[in-house]
């Protein structure tokens, strides 16, 4: 994920067979601008994240939270 892609699926070789970049789940806060805190505080439009979800992001996690919580 430091390259900004995410594997979500890997074959028994160890490679990718679906990636999807992280700019593409997630965009930099507009409000703290990816600093995460504004004036020494956790940022409240993004948690301290620095970045927000974006609406594929948000599919992806629902997607994830589902087969999680069973
Ligand atoms: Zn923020």
């Amino acid at each position: 994920m430091d390259d900004g892609w995410w594997c979500i699926t890997e074959n028994r070789k160890g490679g990718c067979q679906m990636v999807i970049a992280t700019d593409d789940l997630e965009v930099a806060c507009p409000e703290c601008e990816r600093a995460g805190e504004i004036e020494g505080s956790p940022c409240p439009a993004c948690g301290g994240k620095g970045v927000i979800l974006t609406a594929q992001g948000n599919t992806l996690l629902d997607f994830i939270q589902k087969h999680l919580n069973k």
